[in-house]
């Protein structure tokens, strides 16, 4: 695989889009050097959502097991010890959120763009994110209080977590008609092995 095409799903969670963050979101995305190759507003269905978050078939068991860690670090009780009933909760009000509005999807292309997406984005938890990624300064949200509201996490932001999975969900968000191949001008300075052409 061409390094340079490395490709990422994210989508701002109807939260970002109610809060005004759009624009705020996009340019911490843009200036890593990524390269925007599509964008859309959607509002998701239902079914959308399960495939969304099922393209992973571990995904219960992980984000199930994930969520209980978390509890855990900070000595409470999670609502459930199994990993995948977890999941399967976590599950259901994800569908309610991301259904409660329209979302924008988009795919960031470049060196290292899942793991750069992820950087910046932060940690799932709102209040544990680490302060300078997107979750962390943007918002405020808790594991804690969203289960006494019976609710997701509202944390602005979905990324993809694997290059695999980036894959499969582009796929289910995206025509490969609705991507576009260009080259932007920066680029050079972050791929050319020489950096000849610099100096007149
Ligand atoms: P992400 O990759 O950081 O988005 O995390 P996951 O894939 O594990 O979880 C998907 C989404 O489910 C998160 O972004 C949250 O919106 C929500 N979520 C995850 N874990 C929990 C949880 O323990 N409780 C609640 N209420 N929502 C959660």
């Amino acid at each position: 695989m061409d390094f340079k095409k490395e490709k990422t799903l994210v989508l701002i969670k109807p939260d970002g889009i109610q809060r005004g963050l759009i624009g705020e979101i996009i340019h911490r995305y843009e200036r890593t050097g990524l390269k925007l190759i599509g964008l859309k507003l959607v509002l998701p269905t239902e079914e959308l959502v399960e495939h969304h978050y099922l393209v992973d078939p571990d995904w219960k068991i992980k984000s199930g097991q994930k969520s209980i860690d978390a509890y855990l670090a900070k000595g409470l009780t999670p609502p459930s010890s199994e990993p995948e009933k977890m999941g399967e909760l976590i599950l259901e009000k994800l569908k309610k959120y991301l259904t409660s509005g329209p979302v924008i999807a988009m795919v960031w292309q470049g060196m290292n763009a899942v793991g750069v997406i992820r950087k910046i984005t932060g940690a799932t938890e709102p209040l544990t994110s680490d302060v300078g990624t997107i979750r962390g300064d943007l918002t405020i949200d808790s594991y804690e209080i969203a289960d006494v509201d019976r609710r997701s996490v509202r944390n602005l932001i979905h990324a993809s977590s694997s290059i695999i999975d980036a894959e499969k969900e582009i796929n289910l968000w995206f025509k490969p008609e609705e991507l576009i191949n260009y080259r932007l001008v920066g680029e050079s300075i972050l791929y050319d092995v020489n950096l000849d052409g610099i100096l007149e």
